[in-house]
């Protein structure tokens, strides 16, 4: 799961940051709204934790422009200002929850895991190729209806393979749905996650694409 926080405290960034990363999201942080707007649109997030008094640009705006190109993106607002007036512009412009400063962390990750399971189960049906299944809502994969232990990168990756089935991958775009940004990657940690996967789930289930990267193994569905 990827999430763009965007909060410009640096304190409460750093805090909430840290509480993600232990819950296994890879958060990218941004501290100011136009900076949040231009990740938004380059980037594809599951999820978006967005202070509403940011820099350069309101968080509102950013929620609006994001609305507006029809990305129906989870997002949660984060206010200092606990007035109603503000938590109803902000569920007018498009929020999907949101919470009033100071919060707790783990109230934060609880509306979080909420606001996922809601959007994925409502927008997010099983994914399926060649005996494997994914079930987004409960994260549970299955190989010919057997139970599959996944540690979180092999099943962000297969996620990602799974959602692009019929494209081929490439190891740039397969390390950018494993990690945020800033974080080091060795050069052949997609190959590492590739191989464990193939190991769990049939040696053909992962085709690698020569000089390019990876796309799922053809079947007979
Ligand atoms: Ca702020």
């Amino acid at each position: 799961m990827r999430v763009l926080l965007a909060e410009d405290d640096a304190l409460l960034g750093d805090g909430i940051r840290a509480g993600l990363k232990l819950a296994d999201y890879a958060v990218d942080w941004v501290r100011d709204g136009e900076m949040a707007h231009l990740a938004l649109q380059d980037n594809v997030y599951d999820a978006c934790v967005l202070d509403l008094g940011l820099p350069r640009r309101d968080g509102l705006s950013v929620l609006k422009a994001l609305r507006e190109r029809g990305n129906a993106l989870p997002v949660l607002i984060l206010t200092a200002r606990d007035t109603s007036m503000d938590k109803i512009a902000g569920l007018d412009s498009g929020a999907d929850d949101y919470l009033t400063k100071p919060f707790d962390l783990a109230e934060l990750q609880a509306r979080l895991r909420a606001l996922l399971r809601r959007t994925q189960a409502a927008s997010s049906p099983t994914l399926s190729h060649g005996g494997v299944v994914l079930d987004p809502a409960s994260k549970q994969v299955t190989a010919h209806g057997l139970p599959v232990q996944l540690s979180a990168r092999e099943y962000a990756l297969l996620h990602d393979l799974l959602r692009h089935r019929n494209q081929t991958r490439s190891r740039a775009q397969l390390e950018e749905s494993l990690y945020a940004w800033g974080e080091e990657t060795g050069s052949n940690t997609v190959e590492v996650y590739v191989h464990h996967l193939r190991k769990k789930l049939g040696t053909d289930f992962i085709r690698t694409v020569r000089g390019f990267g990876y796309k799922l193994g053809d079947t007979e569905e």
